[in-house]
């Protein structure tokens, strides 16, 4: 809308103009403040770190909208197309109330120009187009991740309205008062033309009602706002800016000397980015649409998870303030009587130990909530505060406290897979080129050992020098940890990082990818800072070099899975695939979802240590979504994943079908 209103005298009332921007703005302060003291009485965390990361990702995520274009192309266009026409009407919006206050208010490169006008009416015709879009997606197509509420439809309305109303009063502007630059807002000079014929009084009547309506449906929407899902149009470029800045597959590591309980059991005990992450949720079930928990028919749906989970902060709201609202920590602030408890009323147990915390959520929200260290923290609080956990979890604990390993195995025999192999041990050479971390799996796990032999033959074929820690590797502790028995995991972490500084090696290589994450990113914390690679990175590596010739090629159709732990948490696809692609006489085929996109194997998370007794077993899924490109080899780079997926073509009885094998396995198969 021009800004020019005022000059020729057209729109009449205001001081009732003011008194409504000032209602607005009051009822929206009133809200906000509410909201930061509600958000403030979550537990600090420093997000002030890293600022030129920070300004990048909103540079990126935000004004550039990628990860919302890269995630689902055209549903992510259309709301970049709203959230450029937005930015591009705000600024109009800003001169339109700054001419209400004084007529020479102007916006540097605004009034008149060619550029604004064009990009104006380019942008209200495309928000027109992206809203019905929208409408047609929610009301026609209904993708399975989208609710159709009524506050989605009102939203759209709004918007629309609000679109129509300013090329509206645009044409009646351009028909009583034209100015030379009216050919560049092509669109309202066509609506112009259109009205043209129309007596003088009723394009000013057309005028001033579209001026009034869209003046009052900015005003509404601003009120409107912090009320709604699209809170996060304010909230979630700062959402954005204060995202983590640490490595994708480190936790926080609690403080379990000075804690007086663990983990987060009430809403307050979360930290007060947690809860900022509650606000900024638009409901667009992107981390629901490939949850391989709610895919396989759990009740975990990582939305309402976090809808649930703000539900419960803003209803708890008025109570928290009385008790923790002087912006204080509010550790201990616990919910009202009346209410049901966090964990286990509004967010059920089963909820918590469904998750495979694969990442599928985080890597897919549009706005950066983080789901999954909200869950290990409510797992934490289950299993430390509480001691309530699965039964069948008894023994896995107990086997990791007394023999340092998942399984129901002697630690005294975690080199037995190795006994004919001619490996070094550390403890007998004290320094080699590689220490090769075995994991539990490749030392305890039948169907893994074969792995761990066979990555062997290939070391050893490449003339690598490595060793082993032999008995002396404990679990790296990161099932203990995903499971929310963070003070096992420390002491398994601590017991680890001790054991490798008493050796020289420049690298640790290891087939297991949460190892490799492990060791990796979470290790630091314990002053265990090593170079980490996956033996993926190393055999592509070898067979870069020619170290490895690769001589039986084969013809059969391999397709690649991604493990979490390997794609989503450390970036790593194409080697693995370059490997496989050494062997084969033919391409990969790859399954729809893969590299980011991967569906979980089901085993992360410490599922692979428990029963899944509702719904459908994910790794069937991922096992069905690989029967779709009909493979001779479904491949992996993960014992876990492994594991899973001879479960999986057993049950789906397409094991004669399809082989399940680890890269090594058809690397050293296709050795000279
Ligand atoms: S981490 Fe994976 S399993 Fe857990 S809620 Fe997110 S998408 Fe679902
Ligand atoms: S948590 Fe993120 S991905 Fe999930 S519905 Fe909310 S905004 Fe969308």
């Amino acid at each position: 809308m021009s800004p020019s209103h005022q000059s020729y005298g057209v729109v009449p009332g205001w001081l009732l103009f003011y008194a409504l921007i000032a209602v607005a703005l009051a009822l929206f302060a009133w809200r906000a403040v509410f909201l930061v003291r509600v958000m403030l009485a979550g537990r600090p965390a420093n997000r002030w770190d890293k600022i030129p990361a920070r300004v990048l990702s909103v540079v990126v995520n935000v004004f550039g909208q990628a990860r919302l274009i890269r995630g689902d192309f055209w549903p992510g266009l259309m709301h970049a197309t709203i959230f450029w026409g937005f930015c591009i009407l705000t600024l109009g919006t800003i001169e339109f109330f700054g001419k209400g206050v004084t007529e020479a208010f102007h916006l540097p490169f605004m009034s008149n120009t060619a550029l604004y006008l064009i990009l104006q009416d380019t942008f209200s015709l495309g928000v027109i187009l992206a809203i019905a879009y929208a409408a047609f997606r929610r009301i026609v197509t209904k993708p399975r991740r989208l609710t159709l509420s009524a506050e989605g439809l009102f939203i759209l309305l709004l918007i629309f309205g609000l679109m129509v109303t300013d090329l509206v009063a645009d044409a009646g502007r351009i028909i009583l008062a034209p100015a030379p630059s009216d050919h560049w807002q092509f669109a309202g000079a066509a609506l112009a033309a259109a009205l043209a014929h129309l007596p003088e009084a009723a394009v000013r009547g057309i005028f001033q009602a579209a001026w009034w309506l869209h003046a009052t449906l900015i005003l509404a929407f601003l009120v409107y706002l912090p009320y709604s899902k699209h809170l996060h149009v304010m909230a979630a470029p700062l959402n954005v800016f204060f995202g983590p800045q640490t490595p994708k597959g480190k936790f926080p590591t609690e403080d379990l000397e000075s804690a007086e309980s663990f983990g987060v059991g009430a809403i307050t005990e979360f930290t007060w980015k947690d809860l900022f992450d509650l606000y900024n949720c638009t409901e667009c079930g992107r981390c629901t649409s490939a949850c391989p928990a709610n895919v396989s028919g759990k009740e975990l749906d990582p939305k309402w998870l976090i809808l649930n989970l703000q539900e419960h902060l803003l209803e708890s709201g008025p109570s928290l303030l009385g008790k923790a609202g002087n912006g204080g920590n509010g550790k201990h602030a616990d919910a009202p009587a009346h209410e049901k408890p966090m964990v286990g009323g509004i967010i059920h147990d089963n909820v918590l130990w469904a998750c495979t915390t694969c990442r599928w959520c985080v890597e897919a929200c549009p706005v950066f909530i983080e789901h999954v260290p909200k869950i290990v923290d409510m797992r934490r609080w289950l299993v430390l505060t509480e001691s309530r956990f699965p039964a069948e979890l008894q023994p896995t604990f107990r086997n990791l406290e007394t023999n340092s390993n998942p399984f129901q195995m002697s630690w005294q025999t975690r080199t037995d897979w190795a006994k004919d192999l001619g490996v070094k041990v550390m403890s007998d050479v004290g320094k080699a080129e590689y220490l090769y971390w075995v994991g539990c799996y490749g030392s305890f796990d039948e169907r893994n050992r074969k792995v761990a032999r066979a990555f062997v033959k290939l070391l050893q074929a490449a003339g690598v020098d490595f060793a082993i820690l032999g008995n002396e590797e404990k679990c790296s502790g990161e099932p203990a940890r995903r499971l929310g028995n963070e003070y096992l995991y420390q002491t398994l972490a601590q017991g680890n990082v001790e054991t490798l500084k008493r050796y020289q090696f420049q690298t640790i290589v290891t087939a297991c990818p949460h190892c490799f994450n492990t060791i990796r990113n979470e290790y630091p914390d314990f002053d265990g800072r090593f170079k980490v690679i996956h033996h993926s990175q190393l055999l592509d590596e070898l067979v870069a070099s020619g170290r490895l010739k690769t001589a039986k090629k084969h013809d059969e159709r391999i397709t690649y899975h991604d493990a979490c732990n390997l794609g989503r948490y450390n970036d790593v696809y194409e080697e693995p695939r370059r490997v496989l692609a050494s062997t084969a006489r033919t391409d990969l085929v790859e399954m729809s979802l893969n590299r980011k996109k991967g569906f979980c194997c089901g085993g992360g998370g410490g599922r692979a240590w428990m029963e899944e007794n509702e719904g459908r077993r994910v790794s069937q899924v991922r096992v069905e979504q690989a029967m779709e490109v009909k493979p001779d080899i479904l491949a992996s780079a993960c014992p876990f994943c492994l594991t899973m997926f001879e479960d999986g073509v057993k049950s789906k009885e397409v094991a004669d079908k399809i082989k399940t094998r680890d890269i090594a396995e058809i690397l050293a198969e296709s050795l000279e």
